[in-house]
């Protein structure tokens, strides 16, 4: 699946949101998280997102492992 990371925090855009053919986008706490059983690999948001804040799973940056957890937990919550 993709994850959302820091540079997502506090950005106004929703560019993501509307490429994602299967709506696997959740609300955060102050950023926006994928769902990682949703999430069907296409890759349309990464290139779109204006912050650079979406990676695949496996190219996660050392510094924001963290978020693989923070986009499951945010995004199964609701
Ligand atoms: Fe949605 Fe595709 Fe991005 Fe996954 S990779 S969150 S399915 S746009």
């Amino acid at each position: 699946a993709y994850v959302v990371a820091d540079p997502c925090i506090k950005c106004k855009y929703t560019d993501c949101v509307e490429v994602c053919p299967v709506n696997c986008f959740y609300e955060g706490a102050n950023f926006l998280v994928i769902h990682p059983d949703e999430c069907i690999d296409c890759g349309a948001c990464e290139p779109v997102c204006p912050t650079k804040a979406i990676f695949p799973e496996t190219e996660l940056p050392a510094q924001w492992q963290e978020y693989k957890a923070l986009n499951a937990d945010f995004s199964t919550k609701w």
